[in-house]
């Protein structure tokens, strides 16, 4: 029986939030406006991840599928250093892929749970899950296709998940036209509709506080006190 590996965020007090950090066996989503610091927390958790479990880490490597391009390796060197952790070993056991099309971003999923049979993984990072999606399936009439093919890239997810005790962090994108149609019929949505939001295990939802503050919100749990967490995003990552 595998049993649930907590992943501290940097943050106290987003930890706090989340149980004590975002937790393998399941997927965890953020959403939120540009620069809410989505990526930025996908970076502290390359790092962290890599922590012993003494330290609230993960004691695993770490996989990083990148659809929009915005993983900066010379970002994690500050990070690895304030967790003091050597930074070209932690580059080393992020196993990183660009995503172009939503079927390479499927078929690289594909081939990393061949990866991780053989290798301890305890982190995926999906940054965007869904922005190819939109990119791929651009027509009114191919909505329910498009929903389709995501509902079957976020159960290789699960799978991935359950499968090798790894905690899924996907980032997911707001609407920002409020234009007609389903999905993006209110600017504060997530995009991806009902497939998307029966996906994801926790929900969260980040914006911009003053400066380099953010603040992020639960989003949607039944089971959970709609709290709310404040964080820093700094050079080392994000913290409280
Ligand atoms: P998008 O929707 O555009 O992908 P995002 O939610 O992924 O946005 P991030 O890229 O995580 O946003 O956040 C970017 C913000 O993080 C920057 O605007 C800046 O405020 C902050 N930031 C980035 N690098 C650093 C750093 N080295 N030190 C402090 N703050 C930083
Ligand atoms: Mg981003």
């Amino acid at each position: 029986r595998k049993s649930v590996v907590r992943i501290t965020t940097g943050s106290q007090a987003l930890d706090e939030l989340l149980g004590g950090g975002i937790e393998t066996l399941s997927i965890t989503e953020a959403f939120g406006e540009f620069r809410s610091g989505k990526t930025q927390l996908a970076h502290t958790l390359c790092v962290s991840t890599q922590l012993p479990l003494s330290m609230r880490g993960g004691n695993g490597k770490v996989a990083y599928i990148d659809t929009e391009g915005t993983f900066r390796p010379d970002r994690i060197v500050p990070i690895a250093e304030r967790f003091g952790l050597d930074a070209g070993a932690v580059l080393d056991n992020i196993i990183y892929a660009r995503a172009y099309t939503y079927e390479h971003q499927y078929n690289l999923l594909l081939g990393l749970a061949a990866k991780m049979s053989e290798e301890p993984f305890r982190l995926l990072i999906v940054d965007s899950v869904i922005a190819l999606f939109r990119v791929d399936f651009t027509g009114r009439g191919e909505l329910a296709e498009r929903q389709q093919k995501l509902a079957q890239m976020l159960s290789r997810l699960t799978k991935i998940a359950e499968e090798f005790n790894v905690a899924v962090y996907m980032t997911n994108q707001v609407i920002a036209d409020p234009g007609g149609g389903v999905f993006i019929s209110d600017p504060k949505k997530p995009a991806g509709g009902h497939v998307l939001a029966h996906a994801a295990t926790i929900r969260l939802m980040f914006r911009k506080g003053k400066g380099e503050q953010r603040i992020c919100k639960v989003f949607d749990a039944p089971n959970l006190p709609e709290n709310e967490a404040v964080f820093q995003i700094t050079p080392g990552g994000i913290s409280d």
